[in-house]
């Protein structure tokens, strides 16, 4: 995965758990100013809690996706630019070490 694609879905998770969080707080809120009866709004928590629920749910998963695709891009990158001989890192896109020219493994 790309870092864009990861960046996207980083954005896209954190846009779906603020609609799942303002979904939660619309009925709330319906409630306290009293715009709707009690009971109306109990209605409307109950009907909202649970697309909420999803919404947050699928949000946080593409978080923690993007988050671990970083993650993972970023050890694997080190470990593979890391010279086998020496243990010196070197920079990203070298194929021979920079301290003692041993080739980097791929
Ligand atoms: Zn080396």
């Amino acid at each position: 995965m790309s870092d864009v694609e990861s960046t996207i879905k980083g954005v896209f998770g954190v846009i779906l758990v603020a609609i799942g969080f303002v979904l939660l707080l619309y009925p709330i809120l319906l409630i306290l100013t009293g715009d709707t009866g009690l009971f109306l709004g109990i209605i409307y928590l109950l009907l909202f809690t649970l697309p909420a629920g999803i919404i947050m749910f699928v949000g946080a998963r593409l978080l923690h996706k993007s988050a671990n695709v970083n993650v993972v891009q970023t050890v694997g990158g080190e470990s593979r630019l890391t010279c086998p001989n020496c243990g010196v890192r070197n920079a990203s896109g070298a194929k021979f070490c920079s301290e003692c020219g041993a080739k980097l493994v791929k």
